[in-house]
């Protein structure tokens, strides 16, 4: 009877639990339109890098937060004590990459490349670790989402992917490890290089401390890079050379030569082709103590960990980590960036003002771009943001500032046409509401969507405020006043883009709502949220006024929110024209209206009411060429 193989359940639990998370963050945002997956919200890698950007710029990198932090410093902790836990039981990189590799050995197409050409490729790795960390560092944005495997897939090539570097690393990850035994793993990942430096912990505890002592007891300006630069030398030459990790991890295989029948088993089992079957300790740099050949050898007791039966151990201690790096960073706020302008004495005396809710705080970029803003402002000492949690902390001197100034000059006022004016409208009403919750540009522009799928609702303006004062101008013949506070409150809001439906919760809540006393007259309306059109050329000046007559138009469409700007290609289109002289559009009780100037000694208005009506406008580009677009208007 054909014995049965038994299997590493505690492993292939992990993995799978890793791929059901990944297929979650695929399937919620179809279903909840709300949701957006982040795929790197618990990578190890990204922390290791938002860190070193953190140790070396006083900033994290991209959009990281304490939680990528938490998970790399668990990762290095993990590895010191137990082993590449990581690569083992949570990569999806390397689950796959394991799956396929199988499948290639049972079509016998998968081998083992051994060694000069094994230890001269492993040197790839510490290259890619070393260019990834010099960029992110530098840059402050994560230069592996340019390349990795996993990033480039689930993001969809997102932006932030170079198509010339994740095609090389899918290429080399995907047919790659199909055909050699953890080809991507062994020979490119960077995690596994920074991964392997760890484990030879006393060499990177070593270098890591005598370069903390030269910069910070001796006071040396030695820079970040030649620290990244000995580090990954130093695991060129010790992976290269000696190909054992060495002093950590304490965690190792161990075999019992007494009961071991040699039969080999283990190492065909060995996902990294390690020769286990002839070693007492297995101390191969590649182990990352799967356990794999303890569930496959046929002899009781044979391989073990530390002469023990902990086969349990690394799973459980994987699941510890990942807890206890969750529960580091739900305690643990490292801000985004963390800039200082005041000197020592004024931080002490420094006030502190906190807003949270800013959708625009999403990343290092956005977070530098609120600093250089509040910074304009008298009396900010400094400011951190927190891209977690979208809020900033501003220092400021409470002699020339208070909480209220600060507050104003984050606020940035919006004013949004929703959409054109109804016909026969003459007064338009004018509601303002106090709405708790909503501070940010977003907000407004979350609730102008809502509002545009209403009808009657034409504009909506911001006005500072303790809350925020919203004022909404619309028909009151279409929809009012209360609908527009039930509007306001709506819980969720759908959009779509490019034929997808998008979504967002927002939370706000009227804190009070009333209509102002007096409705406005179509045109003071038209003139408050309009820009006018106005232009004179083709020699305009040189006319006397008796030279020149006037042709009035409706122009309704130049209420269009969806086509702001075509007014002004309309002016482009028309001055094509030699005879018209001057563009204009006037704001009246009956709408906006065209009026164009022209020679009627050149032209006429039959000929100009032709050229308004053709179906392409030909415009005048700022850099001086010409481009055809359809022309949305008809006069
Ligand atoms: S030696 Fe054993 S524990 Fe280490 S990687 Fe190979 S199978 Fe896994
Ligand atoms: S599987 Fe067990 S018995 Fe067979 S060679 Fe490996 S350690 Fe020895």
């Amino acid at each position: 009877m054909a014995k049965t193989v038994k299997k590493n359940y505690y492993r292939i639990l992990l993995q799978w639990l890793v791929l059901l998370g990944i297929a979650y963050l695929v399937v919620r945002p179809r279903i909840d339109k709300a949701y957006t997956a982040d795929f790197e919200a618990y990578c190890p890698f990204g922390g290791l890098q938002a860190f070193s950007s953190f140790l070396a710029n006083n900033s994290l990198a991209c959009s990281m937060t304490t939680t990528q932090i938490s998970m790399g410093l668990a990762l290095i902790l993990g590895i010191f004590v137990f082993s590449k836990l990581f690569c083992s039981y949570l990569c999806p990189i390397g689950t796959f990459t394991e799956w396929l590799g199988r499948v290639g050995k049972k079509l016998k197409m998968n081998f083992v490349i051994t060694g000069i050409t094994d230890r001269i490729l492993r040197v790839f790795k510490y290259a890619v670790l070393f260019i990834t960390f010099y960029y992110s560092v530098t840059s402050s944005e994560l230069f592996c989402k340019t390349f990795d495997p996993y990033y480039v897939v689930f993001s969809g090539f997102s932006s932030d992917v170079v198509l010339s570097y994740a095609i090389m690393a899918l290429f080399l990850a995907i047919p790659g490890s199909f055909f050699v035994r953890q080809f991507w793993c062994k020979y490119f990942c960077p995690l596994s290089a920074a991964s392997n430096i760890f484990t030879y912990g006393y060499i990177f505890l070593g270098i890591t401390g005598l370069y903390a002592l030269l910069v910070l007891a001796f006071g040396l300006n030695i820079s970040w890079i030649w620290l990244l630069g000995a580090l990954s030398l130093a695991g060129v030459l010790l992976e290269t050379v000696k190909l054992k990790s060495w002093g950590m991890p304490w965690f190792r295989i161990t075999r019992n030569a007494d009961t071991c029948t040699s039969c080999t088993l283990c190492d065909k089992v060995c996902p990294m082709a390690i020769k286990i079957s002839d070693k007492p300790v297995v101390d191969h740099i590649d182990c990352h103590l799967c356990g794999d050949c303890i569930t496959r050898c046929p002899e009781k007791d044979t391989l073990q960990i530390n002469r023990k039966r902990l086969n349990w151990l690394p799973a459980t201690a994987t699941a510890v980590l990942i807890v206890a790096g969750l529960v580091f960073a739900a305690f643990t706020d490292i801000p985004t960036i963390n800039q200082r302008w005041g000197s020592p004495e004024q931080m002490e005396n420094a006030g502190v003002y906190r807003q949270s809710g800013l959708a625009s705080i999403k990343c290092f970029g956005s977070s530098m771009s609120f600093a250089n803003h509040i910074k304009e402002l008298k009396g900010v000492l400094g400011v951190e943001t927190y891209v977690g949690d979208r809020s900033v902390k501003v220092f400021y001197d409470k002699s020339v500032l208070k909480e209220d100034d600060i507050r104003r000059a984050i606020f940035t006022p919006v004013s949004s046409v929703i959409a054109s004016p109804g016909d026969g409208i003459k007064t338009v009403s004018v509601a303002e509401a106090a709405i708790d919750k909503f501070f940010d540009p977003n907000d407004a522009m979350l609730l102008g969507i809502r509002f545009e799928q209403n009808k009657g609702i034409m504009a909506v303006q911001t006005v500072f405020g303790e809350p925020v004062h919203t004022l909404v101008y619309f028909d009151n013949n279409l929809i009012n006043i209360d609908k527009i506070g039930k509007l306001i409150e709506e819980k969720r809001v759908t959009w779509m883009v490019d034929g997808e439906t998008r979504a967002a919760e927002t939370g706000f809540t009227v804190a009070s709502i009333k209509m102002k006393e007096n409705k406005l007259a179509l045109s003071d309306y038209l003139a408050l949220m309009y820009e006018p059109v106005e232009m004179s050329f083709n020699g305009f000046e040189e006319y006397n006024p008796d030279q020149l007559d006037s042709l009035d138009l409706d122009f309704p469409g130049a209420a269009d929110p969806a086509f702001s700007d075509m007014p002004w290609y309309l002016l482009s289109h028309v001055s094509n024209d030699k005879g018209v002289v001057r563009f204009q559009s006037i704001f009246t009780n009956s709408g906006i209206k065209l009026r164009l100037i022209y020679v009627p000694a050149l032209t006429n208005k039959n000929k100009l009411i032709t050229l308004l009506n053709q179906p392409e406008l030909d415009i005048h580009m700022s850099d001086g060429t010409r481009q055809v677009m359809k022309n949305p208007y008809k006069f």
